[in-house]
Order: C-alpha cells, then structure tokens, then sequence
C-alpha cells in the first residue's frame, strides 16, 4: 500500500507559529532567545547605565538574562559596557550589581546538570 505523498500541494499557512520573534542576545552568555525572559539595560542620554523594566526607554540597550551569573559577567569582564560603548560609572554599577543580586539565581539551559559520577 503506497503512501500518498503530497508534496508541494499544500500552499497552506500554518497559523499559530509567528515568525516575528524578536531575537536578542545576552551580553553575558552570549545565548539567544526572544526578548521575553531578558532583562534591558539601556544607556541613557545622560550617559548612566540602568536597568529598563519597561523595555522602552531612549538609548542605547543591552541585553541580560535574568540570571545572576550572566549579570557578573557582563559586569566584571566589561561586556556590557563594551556593549553599550559607555563607561558605567561607579554607583550605576553597585545598582546593577545589587539588582542582579535580587535575581533568583536560575541558569539556562546551556550547562548539563552534573549528576552522577
Ligand atoms: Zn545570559
């Protein structure tokens, strides 16, 4: 009993899967993913660097997972300032810093748990 293939017949659309995700990019773990789920931090006019909850602030905007190890390392490696071509000045950086601290420590994906010997 041959099996109907139907190729190139079905001119369908499938609905439900949007192609227009934005993709952004972690500073820290360079992984990718949609905008949901990432935190921005924007540079703002007057040259500070804080945290954007609302995603819509004027500047320049960098990425991070809401992760507490991705925020370390954008912040002790420079990459986020690389990122945001700025100097992030002392006390931007303690608030940073201490906004990543209140971050529930929950690591991507990226890394296998290390179970069993
Ligand atoms: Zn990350």
């Amino acid at each position: 009993m041959p099996t109907p293939s139907k190729a190139g017949a079905g001119a369908k659309r499938q609905p439900g899967r949007p192609r227009h995700v934005p993709q952004r990019t972690c500073v820290g773990c360079r992984s990718t993913a949609a905008k949901r789920g990432f935190v921005r931090v924007v540079r703002t006019p007057e040259g500070q660097v804080v945290v954007d909850p609302t995603g819509k602030a004027n500047g320049r905007g960098a990425y991070l997972c809401a992760s507490p190890s991705c925020w370390e390392v954008a912040l002790k490696r420079g990459r986020l300032a690389q990122s945001l071509r700025a100097t992030i000045a002392e006390e931007d950086r303690g608030a940073l810093a201490q906004y990543a601290a209140g971050l529930a420590p929950d690591e991507p994906a990226a890394d296998p748990p290390a179970t069993g010997v």
